[in-house]
């Protein structure tokens, strides 16, 4: 008889979602955790100073807040508080000014001049109706959608290229390049179809749910998680890497929040065939430098009211951010890289000794690379906030290797679980009916590496196991 009913590896948000969903049916679940701490990419540390609270990886949610299944948790009983800052994001230009991404539309277009009319005739529909959009955009690709034309309005403006979308609709340089630092998420080069989706569920987040961070850090995301899934009985073991599955108790599903790499390392005994090759084609893609600062105070943005945005874009223009994302997936590195900052702690008194403040900062480099960009970064934010490395009391610095030794699945410092390209985006890991099974009825897989990818979600944790219920124990 199994030991268990079903066994997770890694504690990332999908692998504790999927435990989470799992346990809601009655089964026995066990995640087991590399690390000494839980929540994967959902971690806080002090990884400069005493009383400094850093995100190690994620730091900003919309797409926490507006996921159809955390929406159904109570983890605000288990200590999640979201912050939502009065805008949810700045891009800063070099004369001075920043654009405001604001809730409101209206406010928005009224920052947009020319463009303002365009931009609320686009996203006013698909943010009013963002509950109805989710669980399609975020949903099982197996079930028939809901509101085929709803989908259908978002999909014609997303299979576009973000240069295409951002030329075509815009008319003014910085509406164009504040869609093209939201569409860079994507760490695609922004000539690549399907770009302009991540710009508009970037965009249509920000106005129907907030870009909110959670107060303490984005640990308590995933300790809120945890807490949940104890009180329905589940139960996680840290500082365990597990590197075989025959050395896993036995159980009637294996659910891996890992990449397909690790799978093949952990289970490739019991895959082969045309799933274990597709499986090696996997491609992993551009990894990231990241920066955490001490700071004596707020970064002095020459824009004031870049302190109004927890999270801000810095380019600033379409051509420079589609420059550097060309270099990035090129194998190279711009000399002024796109960066995306996060100041938390001008929003989250808990982050920093009262009157000091944490930044966190990153731009994309090549997978793997070993280039030191801190240097670039800190010229960019400069060039938008003189004075700005006078303020620096210490910094921790992770390059792409640094960043997978403290997190196993993100391979060469990818961060998504893979290149989220046209046909990785929905045929992740492989192009399968159901993706988040395996040819052995006992394996799922459940991380950012299968639909809808990168991002703290829980939906892919979700999903994979749904298709472990239906499967796996008939
Ligand atoms: C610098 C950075 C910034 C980011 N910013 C944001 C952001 O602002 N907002 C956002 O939504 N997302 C952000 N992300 C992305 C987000 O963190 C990930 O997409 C998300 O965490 C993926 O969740 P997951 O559960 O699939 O995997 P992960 O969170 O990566 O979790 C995988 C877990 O599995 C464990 N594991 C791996 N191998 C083994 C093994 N062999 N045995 C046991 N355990 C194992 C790992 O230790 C880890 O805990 C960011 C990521 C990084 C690195």
């Amino acid at each position: 008889m199994p030991s268990q009913d079903a066994i997770i590896i890694g504690s990332g948000p999908n692998g504790l979602a999927a435990a989470i969903r799992l346990a809601q049916t009655g089964k026995h679940v066990t995640v087991y955790e590399a690390n000494e701490t839980i929540g994967g990419g959902s971690r806080s540390a002090e990884l400069t100073l005493p009383g400094f609270i850093h995100d190690s990886c994620s730091a900003i949610h919309p797409l926490g807040i507006g996921s159809p299944f955390f929406k159904t948790l109570p983890l605000e009983k288990y200590g999640l508080q979201w912050i939502q800052p009065s805008a949810p994001l700045a891009h800063v230009w070099d004369d001075g000014t920043a654009v405001i991404l604001e809730r409101d539309i209206k406010q928005t277009a009224r920052n947009l001049g020319r463009d303002g009319a365009t931009w609320s005739r686009i996203f006013s529909p698909l943010a009013s109706r963002w509950d109805s959009l989710a669980p399609m955009i975020l949903g099982s690709l197996l079930r028939f959608p809901r509101n085929p034309f709803l989908l259908g309005y978002f999909g014609v403006w997303a299979i576009w290229s973000a240069k295409f979308f951002a030329r075509r609709l815009f008319r003014e340089e910085k509406t164009r390049g504040l869609f093209a630092g939201l569409a860079a998420h994507s760490t695609l080069p922004l000539e690549e179809p399907l770009t302009a989706s991540f710009g508009m569920v970037l965009a249509l987040t920000a106005h129907a749910v907030g870009w909110p961070l959670p107060r303490g850090g984005s640990q308590k995301i995933s300790d809120a998680l945890a807490c949940h899934l104890k009180s329905l009985g589940g139960e996680i073991i840290t500082n365990t890497r597990v590197e075989n599955i025959s050395a896993l108790p036995n159980a009637n599903a294996y659910v891996f929040d890992v990449t397909p790499k690790q799978l093949l390392q952990i289970a490739g005994e019991k895959i082969s065939g045309r799933y274990k090759s597709q499986l090696e084609s996997f491609r992993y893609g551009p990894g990231v430098f990241k920066l955490d600062y001490a700071l004596d105070a707020p970064i002095p943005w020459k824009a004031k009211e870049a302190l109004r945005a927890a999270t801000v874009h810095i380019g600033p223009t379409l051509d420079e951010i589609a420059a550097s994302e060309r270099a990035t997936n090129q194998g190279r590195v711009s000399d002024a890289p796109y960066v995306l900052v996060v100041q938390s702690s001008l929003f989250d008194d808990t982050r920093a000794p009262r009157g000091k403040h944490t930044l966190w900062a990153y731009c994309h480099v090549p997978n793997g690379a070993t280039i030191d960009m801190t240097e670039r970064i800190e010229n960019q934010i400069e060039r938008f906030a003189p004075g700005f490395k006078n303020r620096i009391l210490a910094r921790s610095v992770m390059n792409p290797a640094q960043v997978e030794s403290r997190n196993a699945n993100y391979i060469g410092g990818d961060i998504n679980g893979g290149v989220q390209d046209f046909f990785q985006l929905f045929g992740r890991p492989v192009w399968r009916l159901n993706p988040y099974t395996t040819p052995d009825k006992k394996i799922y897989i459940c991380s950012s590496s299968t639909p809808p990818g990168g991002g703290v979600h829980g939906m892919c944790g979700y999903h994979a196991a749904n298709a472990a219920i239906k499967r796996a124990w008939k």
